[in-house]
């Protein structure tokens, strides 16, 4: 039961004489409910794969099966509907609306995916990351860990099959990153979600199921963490 099959995904970016390949030739079969760290040296194309993989970016050829769906049969449009909360993103910059309080943010992208009592259910995600008292506070009012947390009941708010997450602790201290990442897994194994996680620690790669590291766009190895 895989959530994520890809097979032989290439990304060039540029044309003619100018084209680069920054991905070449990815296959890559995750199973439902695990978590895989992706490692690889800064520019390896990680943040590529991720893109590519949760939807936000095309491949340039290759087939993309994610959540069910087939990235290559659908347009922008029904793409980005598709993705609504089946797959959670937290990046390292929180991208957190800053015109909205902690609750919309987490709130209004699952009124979006057609989810009920998207409120109620926001404020009870916003409890279990420990930021009930912290519901009506804007971004700006919120600590980086405050807002990292806020960035995690926004992705699982939903229950999405998938979570990517992209060097969520790296603008956070050691401390705070270890609380932030604890919250992650544990919201992610009370939501079956499966996870795919950008880092450089070692310590967090341990935490997952599965290590597959990237190496100038392809996959160099591929093991239980
Ligand atoms: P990561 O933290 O995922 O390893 P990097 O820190 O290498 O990513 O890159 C952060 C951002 O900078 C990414 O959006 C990436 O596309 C871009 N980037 C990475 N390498 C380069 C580069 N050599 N030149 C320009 N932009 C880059
Ligand atoms: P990583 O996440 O492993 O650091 P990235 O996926 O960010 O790697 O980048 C992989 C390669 O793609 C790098 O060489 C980077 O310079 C290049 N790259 C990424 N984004 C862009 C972009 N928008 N334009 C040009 N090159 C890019």
């Amino acid at each position: 039961d895989m959530v994520i099959a890809a097979r032989d995904v290439t990304l060039t970016l540029g044309n003619g004489t100018a084209a680069t390949a920054i991905l070449k030739g990815i296959d890559l079969d995750i199973g439902r409910g695990t978590s895989v760290a992706l490692l690889g040296p800064s520019g390896s194309g990680k943040s590529s794969l991720m893109a590519i993989l949760s939807g936000l970016e095309r491949a340039s050829a290759g087939r993309v099966t994610v959540a069910g769906l087939d990235f290559g049969a659908l347009d922008e449009d029904d793409l980005a509907r598709a993705r609504r909360g089946r797959i959670g993103i937290v990046l390292q910059a929180f991208h957190l609306l800053p015109t909205m309080t902690a609750l919309e943010n987490v709130a209004v992208p699952m009124e979006l995916a057609g989810i009920a009592d998207a409120f109620a259910r926001a404020e009870s995600e916003l409890a279990a990351v420990g930021l009930a008292h912290r519901v009506h506070h804007y971004p700006t009012q919120l600590s980086g860990g405050e807002q990292q947390r806020v960035a995690i009941a926004r992705a699982l708010g939903p229950r999405p099959a998938l979570v990517f997450a992209d060097e969520p602790t790296g603008n956070l201290d050691a401390t705070t990153g270890a609380a932030v990442m604890d919250l992650l897994f544990e919201r992610r194994a009370a939501a079956g979600a499966t996870l795919v996680i950008i880092t450089h620690d070692p310590v967090l790669a341990a935490r997952c199921d599965r290590v597959v590291e990237l190496g100038d766009g392809r996959i160099v190895a591929d093991r239980a963490a």
